[in-house]
């Protein structure tokens, strides 16, 4: 049995930041997207930031920050 890798479909590829995988996307686009998507889906804000350990980009969640009492 041979893996190959199947080049008609996207498989996210993944990078390991912080404390534990992170799905990165190659263009800033893609990872707009999923964000979008994200937002829809589960209503969370997320960030869009460029890798500091590779040529990819990746999601972080904005609610993470300390300033939770910032309210306009
Ligand atoms: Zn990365």
């Amino acid at each position: 049995m041979t893996r190959k890798y199947n080049n008609s479909s996207y498989i996210p590829s993944k990078c390991w930041v912080g404390d534990g995988q992170k799905i990165s996307y190659p263009t800033r686009e893609e990872a707009e997207v999923a964000a979008r998507v994200a937002e829809y889906d589960h209503h969370i804000k997320l960030e869009v930031y460029k890798c500091e350990y590779g040529d990819h980009w990746h999601l972080t969640s904005i609610n993470f920050q300390k300033n939770k009492h910032k309210r306009s």
